[in-house]
């Protein structure tokens, strides 16, 4: 399949080629003629897989010939990062067909929230939006959606987790009741499905394979203790093969303890967590998207809502709490087909839950043998293992709370 066959408006094909698109990916090919056929949709697709791109092409489509007055599509997602990511690519992909758009979400200072008034006053074509900050904007009566007709869920489970549940519902209670309405998340546990019975008219369903890491990436992992990591760390960096890192921790507390450390060791570093302004994290996102900041360190919000090209190597620092965390750290590298590496550090007490990564995943990740002069890292014995899901690794996220307690970063 190419894109020619989807008979896209020659503008948007123009938005195509300017941001390199060249074939459909999987995603893609099986979603956009369904969406262009007017069906609602429930997809189960990770993100790195250009999920984004597979909605907003023909929502693009559609108001690119169709009268631009009203707002006509309303894409809500978990993060302000990961709002900013779509709105960079409905930039994108609509340069030339003069479709606007706004993100919308919570955070920054007054003049923020003024300018997404002011856009949303004018008629924006398609709010990207927090489900927090747009109840606040319904609110206040600000925001006409009266002649929406497309209603997109992105992330749903992630929004889901964080406790927008009622916020979507309440949100949908003021949409018009005709309208496509598609979602995507990257797991169905049974929540999304009640969600998604009730707001969807008889979807069309795809399922891209299951949560795997994208196959460029090669995977390894290193038996430490916690006193060899930074020097871990130091050792894999200053040889200067990696160009982009994104260095994971679980909490910000870790994130700004070692940039702290990696600064002192003369580690360009930068850290980004839930406690940045808005402000500073575009700044830290900005410096390393330009390459002239080649480290971040952050939580899981990071995992979410950084979409940078050309990520070299990923590294957690220590193992997420939930294996499908691990799935969305690494997946930051070898985005779109390329390649990069994903080193994880497991210390004596992450061993267990490192073995539930590799349940996720299906497979041993290649054990490294630390340099010589680290001497010994911990035998790996993890003790006992987490019941297999029988090849049905959402059930991995389902189960989750009864052995994990989640912490939000
Ligand atoms: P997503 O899954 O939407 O987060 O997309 C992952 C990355 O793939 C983003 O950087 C997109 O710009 C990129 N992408 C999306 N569709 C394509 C495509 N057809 N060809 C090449 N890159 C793409």
């Amino acid at each position: 399949m190419t894109f020619s066959d989807f008979n896209f408006d020659p503008q948007l094909v123009e938005g195509l080629q300017s941001m390199g698109y060249v074939k459909p990916t999987p995603i893609q090919s099986q979603a956009i003629p369904l969406i262009l056929d007017h069906k609602d949709l429930i997809a189960c697709v990770q993100t790195g897989t250009g999920k984004t791109a597979s909605y907003l092409l023909p929502v693009l489509q559609h108001i690119s010939i169709s009268e631009k007055k009203y707002t006509k599509a309303l894409i809500l997602a978990p993060t302000r990062e990961l709002a900013q990511q779509i709105d960079q690519q409905v930039e994108g992909l609509a340069y030339f067909a003069g479709i606007s758009s706004i993100a919308v979400y919570g955070g920054g200072d007054g003049m923020i929230y003024e300018q997404q008034r002011r856009a949303m006053i004018d008629g924006v074509d398609i709010v990207i939006a927090t489900p927090g900050r747009l109840i606040a904007h319904l609110a206040s009566g600000v925001i006409k959606l009266d002649h929406l007709q497309y209603l997109v869920l992105d992330e749903a489970d992630r929004m889901l987790d964080m406790g927008f549940y009622e916020d979507i519902l309440r949100i949908i209670s003021s949409l018009p009741k005709e309208r496509q309405t598609l979602l995507f998340s990257a797991t169905m546990p049974p929540k999304i499905r009640t969600l998604a019975n009730t707001i969807l008219k008889n979807p069309e369903q795809i399922n891209i394979a299951l949560s795997q890491p994208a196959a460029g990436i090669s995977q390894q992992v290193y038996m430490v203790y916690d006193n060899q990591k930074i020097k871990l760390i130091s050792t894999l960096l200053k040889g200067g093969a990696y160009k982009s890192v994104l260095i994971f921790c679980s909490r910000k507390e870790t994130v700004k303890d070692l940039n702290r450390t990696l600064r002192k060791e003369g580690i360009k570093s930068e850290a980004f967590h839930s406690d940045l302004e808005q402000q500073q994290r575009e700044t830290v996102l900005r410096a390393f998207k330009s390459r002239t900041l080649p480290v971040i360190i952050g939580t899981d919000v990071l995992s979410r809502g950084i979409d940078v090209e050309g990520i070299s190597l990923v590294i957690n620092f220590d193992v997420p709490p939930d294996p499908e965390d691990y799935i969305h750290r690494i997946g930051r590298t070898a985005r779109a087909e390329t390649t990069g590496t994903a080193i994880t550090f497991v210390n004596e007490k992450d061993q267990r839950k490192f073995s539930f990564i590799e349940n996720l995943i299906g497979k041993e990740i290649p054990r490294m043998t630390l340099p010589e002069d680290f001497g010994e890292g911990p035998v790996y014995s993890p003790g006992m293992k987490r019941p297999s899901s029988g090849g049905n690794q959402r059930n991995g996220r389902n189960k989750k709370k009864v052995w994990v307690n989640r912490k939000q970063a």
